[in-house]
């Protein structure tokens, strides 16, 4: 008997919209499924909303490749569609002379991730930019920018339904087994609970992929992560935006640190900062704010006291733990796991937005890939 459906996407957020439209453009006939009422309520609404460089990242990582890759596809993807974007640019700041002779370090990682438009200039130059900025010397990331992340989840979701896809809502991936067919038998709850069957499976469920992949029996477990969550928190500025421009700080070990960014509607917000948490608890402590008056007087020394209004948060889908090395995407196929037609994708934090279209690729590819 064949399967109910070809393919079934799990989650629609940013990625697994993007990989709907994939699959579905390639001629597969796809269903989105979706625990909440709409499609991005999860992370890929509680984010920088920033289109990365790809300047961090190890080289030759998955982050690294795919964010570089997923920029370009990103910018001309939203020309194309009509998504609000901007290419801002944005600085990062060495707050004293030892800070700046640290900045070549960035903009040869950033090389080495094929990322080659980055240039120094002094705090004077800084400033006739940015005449807010206080700051010894700057890299300018000229390609960093930023998008309307609805908007561009519509246009993926529009896409996608234009190759025939389709989008269910209310319901949530329960559990499911692999049968001696290959096939995929998959049960959920919700309005209208049901049990499909579908020849392949990719799960996109953000935070909640791990669980989910523990909850489809037949593959090894030693190929599914151990789930960590860690909230960042965000503040908005009152008033119009000091700087046209993102403005970062030097990362440190603890990550980017509390750096500016703006949205399209020139509103500026502080974030985020990092706290590890238990569960999926969007509730923002408006005393975190003591913290990031700090930080960001020392590149914004003009920042007035009570200006900063608690914003949002978001919540990284982590797949490493406190104080362990950053972790690359995990795009766990066929050729890792050794289960046909199943794709799980872990840890899919920032740059997946920026890396969207990218990851949606290398999914599709990986489906291909011999177990
Ligand atoms: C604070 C923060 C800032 C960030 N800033 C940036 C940035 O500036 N630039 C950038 O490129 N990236 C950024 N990111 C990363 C980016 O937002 C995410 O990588 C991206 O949104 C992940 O998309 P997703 O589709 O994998 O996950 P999600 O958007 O979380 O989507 C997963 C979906 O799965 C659904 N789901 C869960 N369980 C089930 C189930 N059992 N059945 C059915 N559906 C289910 C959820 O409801 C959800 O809609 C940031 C992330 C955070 C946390």
């Amino acid at each position: 008997m064949a399967a109910d459906i070809d393919c079934v996407v799990l989650g629609a957020g940013v990625v697994g919209l993007a990989i709907a439209r994939e699959l579905a453009q390639a001629g597969r006939e796809v269903l989105v499924i979706e625990a909440s009422e709409a499609i991005g309520t999860g992370t890929s609404s509680r984010n920088s909303e920033v289109i990365h460089a790809g300047i961090y990242y190890d080289a030759g990582s998955l982050k690294a490749q795919l964010c570089a890759a997923g920029k370009h596809m990103l910018y001309e993807y939203c020309a194309e569609r009509g998504v609000a974007h901007e290419r801002t640019g944005k600085l990062i700041v060495a707050a004293t002379p030892e800070q700046s002779a640290q900045l070549h370090l960035i903009a040869e990682r950033a090389q080495r991730n094929g990322v080659n438009d980055l240039y120094q200039i002094s705090g004077q130059q800084a400033r006739e930019l940015e005449p807010a900025l206080v700051c010894d010397a700057a890299l300018v990331s000229p390609s960093t920018g930023i998008v309307d992340s609805h908007g561009l989840m519509l246009a993926l979701q529009g896409d996608a339904e234009n190759y025939g896809a389709q989008c269910v809502f209310h319901t949530a991936f329960r559990q499911g087994k692999i049968l001696d067919s290959g096939e995929f038998e998959l049960e959920f709850d919700g309005d209208e609970p049901m049990t499909l069957t579908a020849n392949c499976v990719i799960n996109s469920t953000g935070l909640h992929a791990p669980s989910v992949a523990r909850k489809l029996q037949g593959q090894p477990a030693e190929h599914i992560p151990q789930a960590y969550f860690c909230k960042g928190s965000y503040f908005t500025l009152s008033g119009r935006s000091p700087f046209s421009r993102l403005i970062y700080p030097m990362p440190n070990s603890a990550g980017l640190g509390v750096h500016l960014t703006i949205d399209l509607g020139g509103q500026a917000k502080f974030g985020p900062d990092t706290e590890w948490v238990d569960g999926e608890d969007y509730t923002l402590d408006p005393g975190r704010a003591d913290t990031f008056y700090a930080a960001v007087r020392s590149y914004w020394p003009a920042l007035p006291d009570n200006a900063l209004n608690p914003g949002y948060t978001g919540i990284r889908p982590k797949i490493v733990g406190p104080g362990e090395p950053a972790a690359d995407f995990a795009i766990v196929g066929p050729a890792t796991h050794g289960v046909p037609n199943l794709v799980n994708l872990f840890g899919m934090e920032s740059p997946a937005l920026t890396a969207s279209l990218a990851i949606a690729q290398a999914v599709r590819e990986a489906l291909n890939d011999a177990p």
